[in-house]
């Protein structure tokens, strides 16, 4: 499709340092996890997404996304577990696929750091649907 010049059909280079890195919330997160190069893509494209980093031990809560999420793990070794399944470990280069709708968490080993590219498409404008904390008992599993 070829769309025509307009106001916002110009390329958009978002420069490193303008964006500050911000730190993944408590109610969402356990340990230490940075944000950066968060992105958003404008309608009628509906693409986001970040560079996840987190440190050992660190996790999300559990969650859901309804449209999926893809990850592109970067650095690190990560774990990731979907609700009755066995925790996975992952590795830079591998890609994860989490289907939409699916309860699941993810993040990094206890002893190594993680980072990962997610990217997920917004429904309604909600990329993802929060829930409950991923207790220790179910980290070390
Ligand atoms: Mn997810």
């Amino acid at each position: 499709m070829i769309i025509p010049n307009a106001a916002n059909a110009e390329i958009v280079i978002t420069r490193v340092g303008t964006q500050p890195s911000s730190a993944g919330p408590t109610e969402n997160f356990t340990g230490s996890v940075r944000v950066d190069s968060r992105f958003q893509a404008k309608a009628p494209a509906r693409i986001g997404g970040g560079l996840v980093t987190f440190s050992p031990g660190a996790r999300t809560a559990w969650h859901t996304h309804p449209l999926g999420q893809t990850l592109i793990v970067t650095a690190g070794a990560g774990l990731v577990q979907e609700w009755g399944g066995p925790v996975q470990e992952f590795r830079p280069g591998d890609i994860v696929w989490i289907p939409p709708g699916v309860k699941h968490w993810h993040g990094a080993t206890p002893t190594t750091g993680m980072s990962h590219i997610a990217i997920a498409e917004a429904l309604d404008g909600k990329v993802v649907e929060w829930l409950e904390h991923v207790t220790d008992d179910q980290y070390q599993r």
